[in-house]
């Protein structure tokens, strides 16, 4: 059986594993490798090799820098498709969905290619007499990235190009569900030029985790994951001293106005509620249908859900893939039983699916349920699946004030055909990201991601401005060049003259 092991000083570490877990392919339900989970030695080496790289890599210039993130960049071109069959088969989205998560990573890449416009300061001539002041951002250090199974490629893309281009190095603990694509990535950057130790793969579970958010030299975290977990990390990081910033779970809400385009509005519902089998921290996973078009757009989208073909996620045919791992799939199901049993009417149910040569695999399929009341389990709780819920409510202000209620922040989508109330819903919905006619409303690379409220802890958004400013430091400088006639002390408060 192959084990999936780390990459530490630019090379795979070939040591054997004190402890692996399985690495399934969720289509077949078959175990296709054994990752290795780092205990003290990995995680002291990734660290130090990444400590030593930082001493070379914050002095190679802006245009080096600049240059290895563009060759990285066509080597990611020249191999996306492998990366996306890498993330299909141990993740269970389809290639077409894992390509477009590649092409949203690149474009991140494509963003920290202009790094040398991005880091610069500010100046100011004369401030005083012959003095100037400046100011310049430097990098951190080493910063580690700790991501989640659902983008195995673009999440820890919506780290790495910008810290590394700051001049950080970066370390980077990707899910252990599906560790492949980040070794494939190492490699790209090897490829590239980039030298050793500024980017490492550093495969585990919480004990790498944990390794990473004490260890004295590592200066920032990045993480994405559930919100139980980032509520852990902000505090564990920021008790030992770093910068971190730490992105949790969602519950994305759609509100359908009356006056919506109905059937863009119901394919927008199955396409961001079905997409990689909901598991994507943006997918929409409640439908709030406005007065009127409520049966309308119930019976619009039941009758889109109940033909997205489910199927193994290698297949070109299938438009929704296996969920991840049989625990998760048994987990969905316990939410949609519950569902049921508090009075939820479930219009499709996806519990029986059966995929014909695939019977072991993690396959759910869809499911949409209408009459759905806030206290139910299933409004409540991330439940990561393909699980769609309508709740029904009477007007605007109701809609709007159920996002307010929600702890989660991190997309929210509004379809009408109102200019006037979409401006409203933008100017006072409490979200980090809102959609008008877009159920996805996932920023480009040079706008920043995050939400607000339990979506998001701490103060800074990933990728774009946001990202340039976590991954480096302010420093002013202020400096006279002065007449020397006009020398000689004075003890006097510095003041300007
Ligand atoms: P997760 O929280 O289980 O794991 C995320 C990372 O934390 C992984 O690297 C994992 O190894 C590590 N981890 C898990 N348990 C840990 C523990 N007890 N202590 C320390 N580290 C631990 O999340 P997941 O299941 O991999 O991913 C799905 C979640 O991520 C969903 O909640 C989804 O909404 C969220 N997500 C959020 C965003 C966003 O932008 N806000 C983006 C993608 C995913």
């Amino acid at each position: 059986m192959r084990t999936i092991s780390h990459w530490i000083d630019g090379k795979g570490w070939d040591a054997p594993a004190e402890r692996t877990a399985d690495v399934f392919d969720p289509s077949s339900g078959a175990v296709v490798a054994r990752v290795a989970l780092a205990g003290l030695a990995e995680i002291d080496a990734a660290v130090a090799g990444a400590k030593r790289a930082f001493a070379e890599w914050r002095e190679v210039s802006l245009s080096r820098r600049a240059r290895a993130l563009f060759a990285f960049r066509e080597g990611l071109e020249r191999r996306k498709l492998d990366l996306a069959r890498a993330i299909s088969a141990e993740h269970g989205k389809v290639c077409s969905d894992a390509l477009g998560e590649v092409a949203r990573g690149q474009e991140v890449v494509e963003f920290a290619c202009g790094i040398p416009h991005l880091l610069k300061g500010g100046y100011s001539e004369s401030v005083s007499s012959e003095t100037d002041v400046h100011s310049i951002r430097q990098p951190l250090g080493v910063v580690a990235g700790i991501t989640p199974f659902n983008f195995p490629a673009m999440v820890p893309m919506w780290m790495f190009p910008v810290a590394i281009a700051c001049g950080n190095t970066f370390v980077c603990k990707p899910s252990e569900r599906d560790p492949s694509a980040s070794l494939l990535m190492a490699e790209l950057w090897a490829e590239a030029g980039l030298p050793d130790g500024v980017f490492t793969v550093l495969q585990g579970d919480k004990e790498a985790v944990d390794g990473l958010l004490t260890h004295p030299d590592v200066r920032a975290v990045s993480f994405v994951g559930s919100t139980p977990i980032a509520r852990y990390v902000y505090e564990t990081a920021a008790a030992n001293g770093k910068r971190v910033q730490a992105l949790g779970g969602a519950k994305n809400h759609m509100v359908v106005l009356p006056d919506a385009d109905l059937e863009a509005a119901a394919d927008a519902a199955v396409s961001a509620g079905f997409g990689s089998a909901g598991e994507r921290c943006m997918a929409i996973s409640v439908v709030v249908a406005v007065g009127r078009i409520g049966d309308e757009l119930v019976d619009a989208i039941a009758a889109r859900t109940r033909s997205v073909r489910v199927g193994p996620s290698l297949d070109d045919a299938s438009e929704m893939g296996p969920l991840v791992t049989a625990i998760h799939r048994d987990r969905v199901r316990g939410y949609v039983d519950a569902g049921v049993a508090e009075g939820a009417d479930l219009v499709v149910d996806g519990r029986g699916l059966q995929v014909a040569g695939h019977e072991g695999g993690f396959f759910f399929g869809p499911c949409l349920f209408d009459c759905v009341a806030p206290s139910m389990s299933i409004y409540r709780d991330e439940i990561f699946g393909p699980v769609l819920c309508v709740v029904r409510v009477e007007t605007y202000e109701e809609a709007t004030r159920l996002l307010s209620d929600n702890p989660y922040a991190n997309g929210v989508a509004l379809f009408t055909r109102d200019g006037g109330v979409a401006r409203r819903f933008e100017h006072e919905v409490d979200a980090g990201m809102v959609g008008i006619n877009v159920p996805i409303p996932v920023p480009m690379a040079y706008y920043s991601f995050g939400g607000w409220k339990q979506s998001l802890f701490g103060d800074t958004h990933v990728h774009g401005p946001e990202g340039v400013h976590f991954y480096t430091r302010g420093k002013v400088v202020t400096s006279r060049w002065a007449d020397p006639a006009r020398r000689g002390p004075d003890l006097g408060f510095p003041t300007t003259h």
